[in-house]
């Protein structure tokens, strides 16, 4: 297994090295690694040492020596990374699938803010279903929205072919959202808690219910 690795470790740090103007960078091969060996993840403290020294041993190869050793290797049989199964939703029936995505304007999107939102739209569409724009703006005063919020996150969206079917302010949805927090609680699914919130912390931490329960 060891020599396995320090062989993998060189090819792709040759392959790297080739690929990036004659030097190989260690965070590449390492994530190259990784997505390989699960079990590398784990141990890659250990293992850190060997791959570096690889690396380094391969980035001080001249070019002529770099291409040679690229030439002579066959790249076909290194192991890729296993194309992840889509997830489907077996439960889901088409049409009735409803998404949303709910960010808080409080500044430009971000590539966080489209990956998540890439999930939800592309799911509605596998479905037939429908894709919601929730602007989740209803803590101004710590998360204060952006001006003009709907149209940059529009904008964005559109760069990135996604189209909301419905879009929403939270805050102009507050007195819903009580309605719906009161039937809760009348029926006895959700209680309101007043303890002290270090008190309620170290409940929680304990793993403990509170009295209000
Ligand atoms: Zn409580």
């Amino acid at each position: 297994m060891k020599q396995k690795l320090n062989e993998l470790t060189f090819k792709y740090a040759v392959k790297n090295a080739v690929e990036h103007s004659g030097k190989a960078e260690l965070k590449a091969v390492i994530s190259k690694l990784m997505a390989i060996d699960k079990e590398l993840a784990k141990n890659l403290s250990k293992e850190i040492k060997e791959i570096t020294k690889t690396v380094e041993s391969v980035n001080s190869m001249d070019k002529k020596e770099l291409e040679e050793k690229f030439n002579s290797m066959d790249f076909n049989e290194l192991p890729e990374r296993k194309q992840k199964e889509e997830m489907q939703l077996d439960w889901a029936e088409k049409e009735q699938v409803v998404t949303r995505y709910a960010p808080n304007p409080n500044g430009p999107f971000h590539l966080g803010n489209a990956r998540a939102l890439l999930n939800s739209f592309e799911y509605a569409k596998k479905y037939n279903g429908k894709f919601i724009l929730r602007f989740d703006d209803t803590d101004p005063k710590t998360k204060k929205p952006i001006k003009n919020a709907e149209q940059i996150f529009k904008e964005d969206m559109n760069w990135l072919g996604v189209k909301a079917d419905e879009t929403f302010f939270a805050s102009d949805r507050m007195e819903i959202y009580y309605s719906f927090m009161k039937k809760v609680i009348s029926i006895g699914k959700a209680y309101v808690c007043s303890c002290e919130k270090e008190k309620w912390k170290q409940l929680i931490d304990e793993n403990k219910g509170c009295e209000c329960r």
